[in-house]
């Protein structure tokens, strides 16, 4: 592996059937109808996908691969794959190596076992998946990867890319309508840009293997705080270690290999967390990406006796692990619509698509509040070390003092002590990357684009993409709809802008985060809280929100309805699995354990009361404690078995989960408290599982 030093352009994209593969391949013609379909979002011809696809297992069958998969995301917020060899019989007893074109550009697949929401009926369990042609294939495994969307035979969506591609299209051209307005005749298509930053844990295999929690849950149930965690920041960029540079060094180009961008990579605040983040993209590839990356580090992981946690709190009282989602739109000729300009004009419009952001996250921020709330990171948001619950967008205070002379019609200080013109005036210089960036924000104006980190690590990015991408082109098309209607267009650009700002300034804080104080402004500014999973759900269907997807023509009523029953569902399943797990260590290793303990304190106390009158304090008291604590823990235990017993069916909709939040998880949450201080007093020959200290400690 490490031989030769790498030739990383050679390298760079070559499992890819790139653009550029396909215009050396194809014939011209069949090419540029290729390039057509994509500007122009129309089908593929089955003449145009017969060619590709023949070009394209060619291509395939020259890097190695056997076999091909549509390359899907269900509901499941994981990556689905169903793999078929190209062999085809020749009638004579010998195989040809095939790809038609339909096998190219659809697929069956049952979908009776992937999430539906009841959309899809029993008696129609076939689903078909349908190229995305604005993705490319790949290589991966010697299979030929082709991304698809995932669709019910009657239409409806079942994935998460479907939604994605159709929020981009209509950003793209709320966009260009406001690019007109401002006299920009060049652009043809604006694209929503994205950069995802994954953060992951890395722990030995071996102490993986010796903890069911970690295997079945992805998370640590239980652990005693360890002597050292990372109260001296001395992880944090740190240097790395030579195990885990192995590791990134083969996952840098095992990614390189598909095409994806990695950049940055390095020690995160925790012990054993890290973190890479790719060069930025269109949305749908950085989706595509992401997904591949969070494979990748798994694979890569597992070769280097290694397994990488992406659950979003994989142990108490130490930093979970997110994803930051920056998020930017361009133009097609190259301008970013979120960058100031150095023109009047050009600020103008900055200042348009940033109050289109503001606005859409004030209307809608229990909308995008849901679309990070799952199990995994209900540990994390709200919590110390991530984002607060509470959506709110950090500006920074040059920026946050220009809407305020907006908004009162003053002068902002450093523009030459006069008011601010809309249209007239530059922008005094933003500073782009302010060294005290506010890192307690949900999001984050960071020069040039917006920072969302209540995503969690395991998610797919695309559900946070959808709902930015729709809000934000959302209220693009009522200033459209006003400014288009304009006699004087900069007068009603000024009113417009200061209205709005105006009208949401409460979104913006600029203030800590963590701190409880924020808790009780954002209560008087009315900013919702919602705490967890089964606080949100309820706004997904709210009739707001509903009323924003099927507007645009995003996700139908019945879609929505769906998600949030697969969302609920999930949430129940979670939580019985977490809790059952719980159950079966407490029953079957960790009871067993410290009676054993308790038994060999009695008979070290009842020995030594024979040969001496001295009482041995110290066992008396830890049998005491450790027994008074065992006691508890098997109360605990045995009402949180019943507590399973008596829950209703996970498909159960809100009640259910709201039983599995306060019956089930609170329960478990106790014992999780108990577990932990009994470790600490367990001896440790005697304390079946590894320590967070041996876990964390372990690479
Ligand atoms: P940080 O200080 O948070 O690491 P960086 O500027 O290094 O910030 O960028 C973090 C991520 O943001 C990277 O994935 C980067 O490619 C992405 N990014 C940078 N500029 C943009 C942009 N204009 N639009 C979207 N993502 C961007
Ligand atoms: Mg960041």
């Amino acid at each position: 592996m490490n031989e030769n030093p790498k030739n990383i352009p050679a390298l760079f994209g070559s499992m890819v059937f790139s653009h550029e593969e396909m215009r050396r391949r194809l014939p011209v013609d069949v090419y540029q109808a290729w390039q057509q379909c994509l500007v122009n979002s129309t089908p593929l011809s089955q003449a145009i996908a017969t060619e590709i696809a023949a070009a394209m297992k060619d291509w395939a069958i020259e890097k190695g691969a056997t076999h091909f998969t549509h390359w899907f995301q269900p509901m499941t917020g994981f990556t689905a794959e169903k793999h078929d060899s190209f062999i085809v019989p020749d009638g004579k007893g010998k195989i040809l190596m095939e790809l038609s074109g339909k096998e190219l550009s659809r697929g069956e697949a049952d979908a009776s076992s992937f999430p539906s929401g009841g959309l899809r009926a029993t008696f129609e369990a076939r689903g078909y998946t349908a190229w995305d042609p604005t993705s490319c294939a790949f290589i991966k495994d010697n299979t030929l990867c082709i991304p698809t969307i995932f669709c019910s035979y009657s239409g409806d969506t079942l994935d998460k890319k479907t939604p994605l591609l159709r929020s981009m299209k209509l950003l793209d051209h709320q966009s260009i309508r406001i690019l007109r307005l401002f006299g920009n005749t060049e652009a043809q298509h604006v694209v929503a840009q994205v950069g995802a930053e994954q953060e992951y844990f890395l722990i030995d295999k071996s102490a993986y293997h010796r903890r069911e929690d970690l295997q079945f849950c992805g998370r640590t149930l239980f652990g005693a705080k360890p002597p050292k965690g990372q109260e001296l920041d001395d992880h944090y960029y740190g240097a790395i270690k030579p195990r885990v540079a192995a590791f990134m060094h083969e996952l840098n180009e095992e990614l390189w290999k598909v095409g994806v961008l990695a950049k940055t990579e390095h020690n995160e605040a925790a012990p054993a967390q890290h973190e890479i983040a790719p060069i930025y993209c269109d949305a749908n590839t950085a989706c595509d990406q992401n997904q591949l990356t969070m494979e990748l580090l798994k694979r890569v992981a597992d070769r280097h006796d290694l397994v990488c946690l992406l659950h979003e709190k994989p142990f108490t009282g130490i930093n979970g692990s997110g994803k930051h989602d920056n998020w930017s739109l361009a133009t097609d000729t190259g301008e970013n619509l979120l960058k100031p300009g150095q023109t009047p004009s050009q600020n103008a419009q900055f200042l348009l698509f940033l109050a289109a952001v503001i606005k859409g996250v004030d209307e809608y921020q229990e909308m995008l509040r849901c679309c990070v709330c799952y199990p995994g990171n209900d540990h994390r948001l709200g919590g110390h070390e991530a984002p607060p619950a509470i959506i709110s967008i950090f500006l920074g205070d040059e920026l946050t003092a220009i809407l305020s002379s907006i908004i009162e019609g003053t002068a902002y200080v450093d523009v030459s002590k006069k008011k601010l013109q809309i249209g007239v005036d530059t922008l005094p210089e933003i500073p782009q990357d302010t060294t005290d960036r506010n890192r307690t924000s949900p999001l984050a104006f960071t020069g040039n684009k917006f920072e969302f980190r209540m995503v969690g690590s395991s998610q797919s990015i695309a559900s946070p993409n959808v709902v930015f991408n729709t809000i934000v082109a959302d209220e693009l098309s009522r200033f459209a709809d006003v400014l288009e209607k304009a006699d004087n267009f900069h007068e009603t650009l000024e009113q417009l802008l200061r209205e709005t700002f105006k009208a949401h300034q409460r979104i913006i804080f600029n203030g800590n985060g963590y701190d409880a104080a924020w808790v009780e402004e954002a209560q008087r500014r009315g900013l919702s809280n919602l705490h967890d999973t089964v606080d949100c759900m309820p706004a997904y269907i709210s009739p707001k929100n509903i009323d924003l997807f099927t507007r645009h023509g995003i996700l139908t009523a019945e879609e929505m309805y769906a998600r949030y029953e697969i969302h609920l569902e999930n949430y129940c399943k979670v939580t019985a699995i977490e809790a059952n797990t719980m159950v079966d260590m407490v029953m079957r290793h960790i009871l067993p354990a410290v009676l054993h303990y308790a038994d060999d304190l009695s008979s070290t106390i009842y020995h030594q009361k024979k040969v001496t009158v001295n009482q041995n304090r110290a066992a008396t008291a830890l049998l005491d404690q450790v027994t008074t604590l065992t006691n508890q823990l098997y109360d605990l235990c045995e009402q949180l078995k019943r507590a399973l017993d008596a829950a209703p069916e996970a498909a159960g909709g809100l009640d259910a989960a709201l039983y599995f939040r306060d019956q089930v998880f609170a329960l478990q949450n106790r014992m999780a408290q108990l577990v932990g201080e009994l470790e600490s007093r367990t001896a440790a020959t005697y304390w079946p599982y590894p320590t967070y200290a041996d876990i964390l400690f372990s690479v």
